[in-house]
């Protein structure tokens, strides 16, 4: 029997606000234990959370970037649960009713393009961390660090659309993309600022309803959710194969393993007496600011893609390299726009110097001089490379150290036909074999032509001259 999967993914972004949720501490990541908190997160008896507009924001720019529609009226609930690293025992989340409802993203495979639906977006305040360190009482201790308590969450949760784990990791990188483009989140999976939540069931191909799901956790990358739902796709069909039943369960992966291991049965929403937190009043989010903030939603890497690709006439996968970080894209235009006789040539070079351009170490004109330079001869390919390394270090510009090192390369015929008589002097034996019909050893003169201008003539009338001489 053939099977097929099905995966739905809930993404939890921490948003890059300055300060937390429900209280003015500073949500950095990486402060010394406990220098972040307050009487307000640490859920002291008596205090009172207060709604920090700026996330409210950063989720109506998500919603609308991923054309969820935007509720007008959304509510806060309190989810019950104790965990030591949850002093308040339960945590603020919206249940029923979400900020925002019914969006879709669209992914490319190599198949086409798919669209993946987003039942909700809704915010949340994160919990704190355990450390487990030291001893106490002749036993492991633990240590509870609240920095983490109330950093600002927005929850993102998919439609069960995804057919295999490439779908799935394909969602997640755009969905990441998305938020890194709108500047909401940072999307760095190592820190956990984008964790992701797996639920992946089987079905016999061509069934109607779902099968009974696992949700996996423990994720700290793309590839590890791909592999977490490989690995549990075929756990889950190799146990109905042996006449077992799939259970509805938590399951951690580990990376180390290369397994899914059980963690815990699955809780269901009533184990976590939701009900409206009575500290804070329903959010009301008016139509005029949402279309104030329409427009401040940037060209999505989607739109981008497409764009570049129509513009300048790039492969979709250039586009898709460039378009990878918009601040990429962006110094990719502005190098056009110094020289663009040759968008191809300066999408690759952008591509290929992307961490110096990410650092700040490199101007869109040092690409475009060289690339321009490269283009009319005035340097070789090899020198061009050296150059723009030389810029990088120094911070000079390029043609100054091109001008300064005598990097130009020599195009002049004249002068040319000086060394190739030399190198063919040198090499009889190969002149006669060329003459005899291998012509194949053209490519031997040139190597040797550019040895003995130390790479400074320009390969093409290298050859010219060659052709020439050579009869
Ligand atoms: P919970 O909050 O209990 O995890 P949700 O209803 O929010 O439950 O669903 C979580 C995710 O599980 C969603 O992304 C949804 O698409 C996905 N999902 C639901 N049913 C299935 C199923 N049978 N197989 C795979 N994914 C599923
Ligand atoms: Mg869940
Ligand atoms: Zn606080």
């Amino acid at each position: 029997m053939e099977f097929e999967a099905v995966i739905g993914l809930e993404v939890h972004a921490q948003l890059s606000t300055g300060s937390k949720i429900f209280c003015a501490c500073s949500a950095a990541f990486g402060a010394p234990p406990n220098e972040n908190t307050c009487p307000v997160c640490t859920g002291m008896p008596g205090v009172l959370p207060v709604l920090n507009r700026r996330v409210v924001e950063f989720a109506v720019r998500t919603a609308l970037a991923t054309s969820c529609a935007v509720r007008k009226k959304s509510v806060f609930a309190r989810k019950n649960y104790f965990y030591p690293d949850l002093p308040k025992a339960y945590q603020i989340s919206q249940y029923e009713l979400p900020l925002a409802l019914a969006g879709h993203i669209d992914i490319e495979l190599e198949g086409g393009a798919k669209r993946i639906g987003i039942t909700r977006i809704h915010l949340e305040e994160d919990a704190g961390k355990l450390v487990h360190e030291g001893e106490f009482a002749g036993a492991q201790a633990s240590l509870a660090d609240l920095n983490r308590c109330s950093v600002p969450l927005m929850e993102i949760v998919s439609e069960p659309d995804m057919r295999t784990p490439e779908e799935a990791g394909e969602y997640l990188r755009r969905l990441r993309d998305i938020l890194v483009y709108l500047e909401v989140c940072d999307g760095n999976m190592e820190e956990g600022s984008f964790r992701c939540d797996a639920n992946v069931s089987v079905r016999p191909m061509g069934q109607k309803e779902f099968g009974t799901r696992a949700e996996l956790k423990n994720m700290n990358s793309f590839r590890n959710v791909e592999k977490a739902l490989e690995h549990e796709i075929r756990r889950q069909i190799e146990r109905i194969e042996d006449g077992g039943k799939v259970v509805q369960e938590t399951r951690l992966w580990d990376a180390a393993a290369g397994v899914t291991v059980p963690m815990r049965g699955k809780e269901e929403a009533h184990d976590y007496r939701y009900f409206p937190d009575p500290d804070l009043l329903p959010l009301i989010v008016e139509e005029a600011w949402v279309e104030e903030l329409r427009q401040t939603i940037p060209e999505l890497p989607g739109e981008k893609v497409a764009r570049l690709v129509d513009a300048y006439g790039l492969s979709r996968y250039d586009a898709g390299l460039l378009s990878s970080s918009r601040a990429l894209a962006d110094f990719f235009e502005e190098s056009l726009a110094v020289f663009g006789d040759n968008p191809k040539v300066t999408a690759n070079e952008c591509v290929h110097w992307k961490e110096a351009i990410a650092a700040g170490k490199i101007s869109p004109e040092t690409i475009a001089h060289a690339v321009e330079d490269r283009e009319k001869g005035t340097i070789s390919a090899t020198a061009s490379k050296k150059l723009v390394e030389l810029a990088i270090e120094t911070g000079r510009p390029i043609r100054e150290i091109r001008d300064e090192k005598g990097l130009t390369q020599v195009s002049d015929t004249g002068a040319l036909e000086e060394t190739v008589s030399k190198v063919l002097a040198a090499n009889p034996k190969e002149v006669e074999s060329y003459r005899g019909g291998k012509a194949g050893l053209l490519s031997f003169f040139v190597g040797q032509v550019m040895k003995e201008t130390r790479g400074k003539a320009n390969p093409r009338i290298v050859q010219e001259v060659l052709k020439k001489t050579l009869g």
